[in-house]
């Protein structure tokens, strides 16, 4: 039996690994479906158990594509889907709800997040995925892609401060969050959940990163793995790598038992530093 060294707590206590799966833009390629389903199960397999997914990625086939993985599979899975801001309220949040639940073939989501804010107001999100979470629709529900100004207002909101987690971009080359958002999430004991963690597959700035590379070999690790293993590092943050190649599942879920030392933080520091002042709330 798998089981990470690394979790996250969130505010009701439940704790979870700190390494999830994402999802967006599986199920779009339908040649692809058996190793995407493969990939999803073999993170099962490896402990990554938060899976993250969407109504809006792919229309609806991301969501029908993880209900196929995790069948048989249900209480293994802590499952986390999005609304769309512009169904984020009244009968419209209740009738997407009830889409994300018939594709994904559950009948309770672990986790329901705004997607980001939209012209629906907060206050009409929070009363009505509060009784998503009484009907038993939800577990619990949070927001994604709110910036420290959109989070305080939505504290103040009754009932507000029930929302357990923000889910905002964050990787190495983007950092911009640890001026402020983090420092206040972790104050509200509130865990991130890292989307981009890989920087959408590393890229120029990853990728080539000497100094990655350097801590990689010195490990017999790959840059990726790394890089990914640093966002989980100060036990506040859950990521969620996609991937649809299972053999990059298992690399990713390596990361898990990585603890960096302090020469190596601040290696990566030098080559990735830390903002010094505020920064726009980075997205995709
Ligand atoms: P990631 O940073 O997770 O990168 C995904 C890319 O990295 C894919 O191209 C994948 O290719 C590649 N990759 C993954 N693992 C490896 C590996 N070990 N070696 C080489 N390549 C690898 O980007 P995402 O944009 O997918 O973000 C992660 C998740 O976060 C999304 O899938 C989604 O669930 C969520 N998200 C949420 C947003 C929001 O607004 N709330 C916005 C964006 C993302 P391959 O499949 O070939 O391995």
């Amino acid at each position: 039996e798998y089981v990470q060294a690394c979790t996250v707590t969130l505010r009701d206590g439940t704790v979870l690994p700190s390494l999830g799966q994402g999802t967006w833009h599986m199920g779009d390629d339908s040649g692809l479906r058996q190793q995407e389903i493969e990939a999803l199960r073999t993170g099962l397999d490896c402990g990554m158990t938060v899976i993250d997914t969407a109504e809006m990625y792919g229309g609806g086939k991301a969501e029908e594509l993880v209900g196929e993985a995790v069948k048989g599979r249900r209480e293994e899975a802590f499952l986390v889907s999005k609304v769309l801001p512009n169904n984020a309220g009244g009968k419209k949040l209740e009738e997407a709800c009830e889409g994300s639940l018939s594709r994904l073939g559950v009948d309770q989501l672990d986790l329901y997040l705004l997607h980001w804010r939209g012209s629906i107001p907060l206050k009409e999100t929070v009363r009505d995925m509060e009784k998503l979470k009484a009907d038993g629709k939800i577990k619990r529900w949070g927001v994604s892609n709110l910036d420290v100004r959109d989070m305080k207002e939505l504290l103040s909101l009754e009932h507000g401060n029930n929302a357990v987690c923000d889910q905002v971009l964050y990787h190495l080359a983007s950092r911009g969050i640890e001026f402020d958002l983090m420092p206040w999430m972790k104050e509200q004991q509130m865990p991130v959940i890292a989307y981009c963690p890989l920087d959408q597959g590393g890229g120029r700035t990853l990728g080539e990163s000497r100094t990655l590379q350097e801590i990689a070999e010195r490990r017999s690790m790959t840059p990726l793995q790394i890089a990914l293993a640093w966002t989980i590092q100060s036990g506040m943050v859950l990521s969620i790598p996609k991937t649809s190649n299972p053999a990059h599942v298992r690399e990713n879920a390596g990361a898990a038992s990585v603890t960096l030392a302090n020469e190596e933080l601040e290696m990566l520091d030098r080559a990735f530093p830390k903002p010094q002042t505020k920064q726009p709330l980075d997205i995709v």
